[in-house]
């Protein structure tokens, strides 16, 4: 049984509620931080705990910290992006709906480091009952001398707001939420300056995960370094997953960073299994916008070597055999899976919510859509495969923001290792709309 540092609260009656949760040690890492700490040593302690953004780039939460700027007489900012909009991602709001004073106590604590005296959590608009039961909490949190002026003596003054947004997945990019809380249309801004410069109303703003500043109450409770000591290598910690698909166990699960991914997958305190004995198919273990993995790079490396659930196991072998931990949606795909169906679905969803200020996002994303669609629907030629390739090349790294990215990488991913499924939907497009391919032959590797 894996170590929980965020979930380990999560089964006790009523820990959604003030006094349960205060009962079960709420808010002592924050009692400790305001008495016992300066915000420059609670900035110390998440650097040394090796914190990652949980929100799917990975970036060192503590030196994202450290890049704000503190001009004299300006105010800053903490943001909490609750936009959790990612396809196959739903780990954020399982826990803001089930332990919202974790991530209460986790905004202070950071607010506190960063010298915020008024901080946001934007929500998702689509997750309006659990913006109410944040609510609740801030409201409980205020009542108790959490939140407010001079928070228990400590001269520290902190406001609290949630905020929702109106439900585009644009808006869980950083400058674009920043916009959308500035009351405009959420697009991203051309960087730099980068938030940490001028952000939130031209202020130093940081923007982080739900997941992100829960952790970093475990983080000042237990010390850095011993955080740090959970987890491999540049993998601390705990991480929390979503599974879905054709599994046996779909849901929500803590796992110490380093686990592999085949005990992950297969074992019953996690996925289960492949759901109703099938084979796998394929993977993708970050989130609908990171490479799909084909069966055989799943569980092992290219090299043969054990994959882990980690920053660096998931992403060996770069793209042409490696994927991402990501957001931490992992999705799992059986032999009964269509891999064009499946990659025509994620575009469609990328080409809907581009927000259209750059070119090769808004006119490529579309043109995508259209190419898998008919080549999924058995109209395709051969050379539509070269010229999928093509466009998603001319969109990656030459887009504002990174749903460019977001959406080239699944197709690159599916054409490199499922091109014989993409052939025998144009080559036999009959028999692919009655049956699926099935399961893609492993290469010989050639050294
Ligand atoms: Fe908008 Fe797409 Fe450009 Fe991002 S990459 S700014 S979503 S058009």
């Amino acid at each position: 049984m894996g170590r929980k540092l965020l979930l380990d609260r999560i089964n006790i009656e009523g820990i959604k509620t003030y006094d349960v949760y205060r009962k079960s040690g709420g808010y002592d890492a924050v009692e400790k931080a305001l008495k016992k700490m300066t915000p420059d040593e609670v900035v110390e302690e998440v650097k040394k705990s090796g914190l990652r953004g949980r929100g799917g780039a990975g970036f060192p939460t503590g030196m994202k910290w450290s890049f704000i700027a503190k001009p004299e007489g300006v105010p800053r900012y903490l943001l909490c992006n609750a936009d959790e909009s990612e396809p196959g991602t739903f780990k954020d709001r399982y826990l803001m709906e089930h332990i919202p004073h974790l991530l209460i106590e986790g905004m202070i604590l950071s607010s506190y480091a960063l010298g915020c005296n008024k901080s946001f959590i934007y929500i998702r608009g689509e997750f309006m009952w659990i913006l109410h039961i944040l609510e609740k909490a801030i409201a409980e949190a205020y009542a108790n001398g959490w939140l407010g002026k001079n928070i228990k003596g400590s001269g520290f003054d902190l406001d609290l707001h949630v905020t929702p947004g109106a439900g585009a997945y644009i808006c869980g990019e950083e400058t674009a939420l920043i916009e959308s809380l500035e009351g405009k249309r959420g697009n991203p801004r051309i960087k730099p300056p980068f938030p940490a410069i001028k952000g939130l109303w031209q202020s130093p703003t940081v923007v982080n995960n739900v997941e992100t500043l829960s952790a970093v109450v475990p983080i000042i409770t237990m010390g850095g370094d011993t955080y740090a000591g959970i987890g491999i290598g540049r993998s601390t910690g705990t991480k929390l997953i979503s599974a879905c698909g054709n599994i046996s166990k779909p849901g929500v699960y803590e796992i110490e960073l380093g686990l592999s991914v085949e005990e992950f997958l297969y074992s019953d305190e996690y996925c289960g299994g492949i759901k109703d004995g099938k084979r796998l198919k394929a993977c993708v273990p970050g989130g609908s916008s990171v490479p799909i993995l084909p069966h055989f790079l799943v569980t092992k490396t290219a090299n043969g070597e054990q994959r882990l659930m980690s920053y660096e196991s998931l992403a060996d072998g770069g793209f042409a055999t490696g994927s991402m931990l990501g957001s931490g949606g992992f999705i799992v795909f059986d032999e009964d899976q269509c891999v064009v169906r499946n990659t025509w679905n994620f575009t469609r969803f990328y080409h809907h919510e581009s927000c259209g200020q750059c070119s090769p996002c808004r006119e490529g994303t579309g043109w995508m859509e259209k190419v898998l669609h008919r080549i999924e629907n058995g109209h395709g030629h051969m050379h539509d495969i070269d010229l999928l390739w093509d466009v998603q090349r001319k969109i990656e790294g030459n887009t504002i923001c990174p749903l460019g990215d977001a959406a080239a990488w699944p197709v690159a991913a599916a054409i490199r290792h499922f091109r014989e499924e993409f052939e025998w939907h144009i080559n036999e497009p009959k028999k692919c709309l009655e049956k699926n391919y099935g399961l893609v032959k492993e290469p010989v590797l050639t050294v």
